[in-house]
C-alpha cells in the first residue's frame, strides 16, 4: 500500500503540489486526474524520487521512501514515465530482460538466474501482450506508438513489481489502444497488483479505475469511487476551473 501524506513540491516560487494526500491499495486501480499543469507529472516525479518533497511523506507498506531512486525497485515499485523512455536501438526482448534486471541485486546473481527465472516471467508477460511476441526481435524505435506504450508497460511488469506508477500512458494513442492499455492494467490489478495512474483522459480512465482523485492546481479537490466520480459532475468543474480542458 502506498500512502502519500500532506506532500508539497515546488519549482522555485511555483507550488506544483500543495498538501496532497492520497492512497493506492494492492489489487486496486487508482487514478489521479487533472487538466494541463494540475501537477500530475509532479506526483509521479515525487514518487520516483526525482523532485524533493518540501513537506510531507511517502510510505510504501509503512516504510518511508527516501530520495534514493534505487529504493523503488527494492520496494516493488515500477515507474512508467511520460513519453515511455524506451531504448530506441534495443529490441523488445532486451527491454524485457533488462526490465527484469531491476529486481535483482547485482549482475552476477542476475546472470546466473536469468534463463531459469526471467524467461518464464517474460513468457507470462508475452501472453498478456501478444502483439509484442511477434515483435520480439524488433528494435523499440521501429515499433508503433501503441506498441511502444505496451512495451513500456511490459518492461515495468517484467521487474515483478507490486505497484506500477504511470504518467499519462495513453497520450497519442487511438481509442482502441487506450482501451488496450487500461484493460492490461485492470487485469494486472485483478491479480493483486496496485496501479497508480496519472491521467488527463478522465472519461476513459474512470471506466476502469476503482478509485479516483481530482487534482487542480496542485491540490486534491475531489475523490471517490471511479463510477461515482463520473456521475458527480465534479470533474467538469475541476477541469474547467483550472482554465484548461
Ligand atoms: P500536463 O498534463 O500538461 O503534463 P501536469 O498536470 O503533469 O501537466 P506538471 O508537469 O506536474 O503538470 O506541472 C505542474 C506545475 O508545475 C505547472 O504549473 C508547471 O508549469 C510547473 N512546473 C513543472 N515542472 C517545472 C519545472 N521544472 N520548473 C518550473 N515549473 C515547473
Amino acid at each position: 500500500m502506498l500512502e502519500v501524506e500532506n506532500v508539497s513540491v515546488g519549482y522555485g516560487s511555483i507550488k506544483a503540489l500543495d498538501g496532497v494526500n492520497l492512497e493506492a491499495h494492492d489489487g486496486k486501480f487508482t487514478v489521479v486526474l487533472g487538466a494541463n499543469g494540475a501537477g500530475k507529472t509532479t506526483v509521479v516525479k515525487a514518487l520516483a524520487g526525482l523532485v524533493p518533497l518540501r513537506q510531507g511523506s511517502v510510505r510504501v507498506d509503512g516504510q518511508v521512501m527516501s530520495m534514493d531512486v534505487e529504493m523503488r525497485p527494492r520496494l516493488g515499485i515500477a515507474i512508467v514515465p511520460e513519453r515511455r523512455q524506451l531504448w530506441q536501438d534495443m529490441t523488445v526482448e532486451e527491454h524485457l530482460v533488462l526490465g527484469a534486471y531491476r529486481s535483482y541485486s547485482g549482475w552476477e546473481k542476475f546472470r546466473k538466474t536469468v534463463t531459469k527465472e526471467v524467461s518464464p516471467r517474460i513468457e507470462e508477460i508475452l501472453k498478456q501482450f501478444p502483439a509484442l511476441r511477434s515483435r520480439f526481435s524488433q528494435r523499440a524505435g521501429t515499433l508503433s506508438g501503441g506498441e511502444q506504450q505496451m512495451l513500456a508497460l511490459a518492461r515495468a511488469m517484467s521487474s515483478g513489481p507490486k505497484m506500477i506508477v504511470l504518467d499519462e500512458p495513453t497520450v497519442g494513442l487511438s481509442p482502441l489502444m487506450v482501451e488496450g492499455v487500461f484493460v492490461n492494467l485492470q487485469k494486472w490489478t485483478s491479480n493483486g497488483g496496485a496501479v497508480l495512474l496519472v491521467e488527463q483522459n478522465a472519461e476513459a480512465a474512470l471506466q476502469f479505475a476503482d478509485y479516483g482523485y481530482v487534482l487542480q492546481r496542485g491540490k486534491i479537490v475531489a475523490q471517490g469511487e471511479g463510477k461515482k466520480l463520473r456521475e458527480k459532475g465534479l470533474l467538469e468543474e475541476a477541469y474547467l476551473g483550472s482554465g484548461d480542458l
